[in-house]
């Protein structure tokens, strides 16, 4: 039993399995896999060299998924862009591209809403509508690269969503992205980030061992980890470092810790000490973010200089440690504010080529 069926979450043993089945020859799935996640197309007469009569047929029981266009922003302050995407329910899903001079990064969307609950994260507000397909990850991604005409060659899954609570369709997910077939993207240049399921980290070591791991911490202590993050309560800070532990043995790859520095909450000399503690020893790096501010919910940036005073413990004690700069602020695209459209729905449905 196929675990997908719409056409672009296929893999190429399923395609040409369906194809077969239907009397097609094998060469057919190379054609139609190569249309799909070389050249990107998003519509089935694209396909230039299919004849009409197979792909009407296979579009019946295996429908091209994607995403459409509804609205684009772009930050007037560094150039990055927030994407509106419809799924073809009406779900509404946000994406983000970041111009680096490494190359451009699309921050892609896991699931329409969330249900991890983070106090600080717009994205959870209303809850999880539902799990993305991989074909409507993956196409985040290839409507960014055809719309800019430039090549994409970084992910990060840090968009709206909790990857590891949609596992299988994001691990298919990332094995099309990676494909030599496909857009062939370096699975080096690709981040997950979790907030920390903890049974997933192990398998998610085993099977993409070149993939980079980033887990949001938040907190140096359990008490004060599940009060930001309800998924404190599912798992320890023990667990979750166990987990990392083995990400990182196992793979040889240093991981990434995300902190969000909120305003005397957790941003003191006392839990940097605390943080330094807890990743002593393992090859890590620990990435800041001065929390986003959110109209919900009060939680405050933490001052510069409290910024600087937390960089300044980690260093002393050789932590690696980064200020995440901050990308699309104006236009709420920077981390924790991406949310589900359906706010700004009224607004979203003009035409953006208009
Ligand atoms: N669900 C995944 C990935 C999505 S969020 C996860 O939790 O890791 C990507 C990062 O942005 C996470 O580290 C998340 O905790 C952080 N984040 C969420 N809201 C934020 C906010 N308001 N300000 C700064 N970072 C935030």
């Amino acid at each position: 039993m196929m675990q997908w069926n719409d056409l672009r979450s296929m893999n190429m043993e399923e395609l040409t399995q369906v194809l077969l089945a239907r009397g097609e020859k094998k060469f057919r799935a190379r054609q139609i896999y190569g249309w799909l996640h070389k050249k990107l197309i998003s519509r089935p007469e694209e396909m230039r060299n299919i004849p009409a009569a197979c792909l009407d047929k296979l579009c019946e029981d295996h429908p091209l998924y994607g995403v459409t266009e509804l609205k684009r922003y772009v930050s007037k302050i560094d150039g990055t862009m927030k994407f509106l995407f419809a799924l073809h329910d009406g779900n509404i899903i946000e994406s983000v591209l970041m111009k680096y001079k490494h190359g451009n990064s699309v921050c892609i969307s896991s699931q329409a809403g969330c249900r991890m609950g983070c106090r600080f994260c717009a994205s959870t507000l209303l809850g999880l509508s539902r799990n993305l397909y991989p074909s409507e990850m993956l196409d985040q991604i290839y409507q960014i690269q055809r719309m800019t005409g430039e090549r994409v060659s970084h992910v990060v899954v840090m968009g709206t969503g909790e990857p590891f609570d949609n596992y299988d369709a994001l691990s298919r997910m990332l094995d099309l992205l990676c494909d030599p077939e496909g857009l062939n993207i370096s699975r080096r240049n690709i981040t997950v980030s979790t907030c920390g399921i903890v049974p997933r980290i192990y398998q998610f070591a085993d099977r993409h061992p070149q993939v980079t791991l980033a887990i949001s911490l938040h907190a140096p202590d359990d008490a004060s980890r599940r009060d930001l993050m309800p998924i404190a309560n599912r798992y320890s800070l023990a667990e979750l470092m166990k987990a990392a532990n083995y990400y990182v043995n196992k793979t040889r790859r240093r991981i990434t810790f995300e902190y969000s520095l909120v305003k005397d909450k957790n941003d003191g000399r006392e839990e940097a000490l605390k943080l330094v503690k807890l990743v002593e020893g393992l090859n890590c790096h620990i990435n800041l973010i001065p929390v986003n501010p959110i109209q919900e919910r009060d939680f405050k940036q933490s001052e510069d200089r409290s910024v600087r005073h937390f960089v300044k413990v980690l260093e002393d004690n050789h932590i690696q440690v980064t200020v995440r700069r901050e990308m699309g602020r104006d236009i709420q695209a920077a981390c924790g504010q991406l949310r589900k459209g359906y706010a700004e729905r009224s607004e979203a449905v003009c035409d953006p080529t208009a």
